[in-house]
């Protein structure tokens, strides 16, 4: 029977397969989005057909659906950290981080009204509390440098007798850069402030538990490691008081109503327990392929790359290239799925993270920010820095003028 199951599963995924009509370009995106994981489809198949119980309905369907979803908690909580019980399913991080921020706030005494974040956070972070600010709460919003780090004195001076929350990420999402979390995760606990990381781009590619690091609520994301879209999860220690955004039901610890998807919290454990068991082999494997990325690119003159080197995660890369128009260099670049960057407040694709790393520069040069991931191979690198070079070279030779929006920082030093 489950062997019949299996060559249905991947008869309808050749099916699927021989359909897709999308055009073949080389992925480049990872951080926006990553392909869901065989392994984890499979694992989720009978969680959206023959076991599709209701995890409150009181019979066998229901109980079959209630130890699946508890299973997949306690994955969670074994490979992260932390009790089953504190790991609460949500529809994402974007969720996660909402439900973090407004829970904690609308549950903390009138007097415990101040959170601090960074300027680089995720927007659902950023915007969740510009949002609160005009309910009465106030927020420090530290800056970075030129690098995107944080400055760990400066989070110290910020605090003040009314700090309810600090929200730092783990690692940035355009950038990359990695902030050192155990630490602020100390300084608050020492200060008595809760502390909220999104560890949505940290998970599955460096080392992460709740527990070593000490962090009172942690976020992330099914999609970001090769599982489904529409899941995440919200770690919240037991001493935290937090309250709820979803009201109707019970499930979740009464923290967030609805019925729970039980085929995605089963895709999004299976997906973390593939990507920590290949964790560190792939972490390796993607740090040489930012160096060779990096190393090739050194035959171009005049770029820069965005965020600390040292402090990266090993699939991001984020540069800016001066001499050529942003809206110029993805229509040059078919091939290829690649994201931009842009700091210009005129673009529709304004980014606050690089706006961050210089607010002084309105006319920044066209940015890209190159993910690599699981499908990514030392080929496709190698095509894409050549096209890269060529396409800059091309566009600089036909449009000189470009050539206003130069790169101000530093020459990048490549680690080899
Ligand atoms: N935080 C970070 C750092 C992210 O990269 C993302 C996704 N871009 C989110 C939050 C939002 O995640 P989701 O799409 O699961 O809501």
């Amino acid at each position: 029977m489950l062997r019949l199951r299996t060559v249905i599963f991947y008869f309808s995924l050749l099916l699927c397969f021989l359909k897709s009509s999308g055009k073949a370009q080389e992925y480049f995106d990872y951080q926006a989005a990553t392909p869901c994981d065989l392994r984890v489809i499979e694992a989720m198949m009978l969680y959206f057909s023959t076991e599709f119980g209701n995890p409150s309905a009181p019979h066998a369907f229901g109980e079959r659906a209630v130890t699946a979803l508890s299973e997949a908690r306690q994955k969670i909580a074994r490979l992260l950290g932390g009790k089953a019980a504190n790991w609460i399913f949500t529809s994402g991080a974007t969720e996660a981080n909402v439900l973090a921020i407004c829970g904690v706030m609308r549950a903390a005494p009138q007097c415990k009204n101040h959170i601090i974040v960074c300027a680089t956070e995720h927007k659902s972070i950023l915007e969740t509390c510009r949002s609160l600010t005009q309910q009465g709460y106030t927020l420090t919003v530290l800056p970075v440098d030129r690098e995107g780090r944080l400055s760990l004195d400066l989070l110290k001076k910020s605090f003040r007798p009314e700090t309810m929350l600090v929200s730092i990420m783990a690692a940035n999402n355009e950038i990359g850069v990695i902030h050192p979390v155990a630490q602020i995760a100390d300084i608050c606990r020492k200060r008595g402030v809760l502390f909220h990381t999104d560890a949505t781009q940290a998970i599955g590619l460096i080392p992460f538990s709740v527990s070593l690091i000490g962090a009172d609520l942690v976020s992330f994301s099914g999609h970001k490691i090769y599982g489904p879209k529409g899941i995440g999860a919200l770690y919240v220690a037991s001493h935290v008081k937090i309250a709820p955004l979803l009201f109707g039901g019970g499930q979740e610890r009464g923290l967030r109503a609805g019925t729970e998807p039980v085929a995605l919290c089963v895709g999004l454990a299976k997906a973390l327990e593939i990507a920590e068991a290949l964790r560190s082999q792939e972490g390796r494997r993607l740090a040489r392929l930012q160096s060779l990325f990096l190393r090739r690119l050194q035959m171009l003159k005049g770029w820069r790359l965005n965020g600390s080197l040292q402090e990266r995660l090993p699939n991001n890369v984020n540069i800016s290239i001066e001499g050529v128009d942003r809206e110029d260099l993805l229509p040059a670049l078919p091939d290829f799925a690649l994201s931009t960057g842009s700091a210009c407040t005129s673009e529709a694709h304004f980014s606050h993270v690089l706006a961050a790393l210089d607010p002084e520069d309105t006319s920044p040069p066209a940015a890209l920010r190159i993910s690599f991931g699981r499908g990514t191979t030392g080929a496709s690198v190698r095509h894409l820095a050549d096209r890269l070079i060529e396409v800059v070279q091309r566009l600089r030779a036909t449009k000189p003028a470009a050539g206003k929006r130069a790169c101000k920082t530093k020459k990048t030093e490549v680690r080899i």
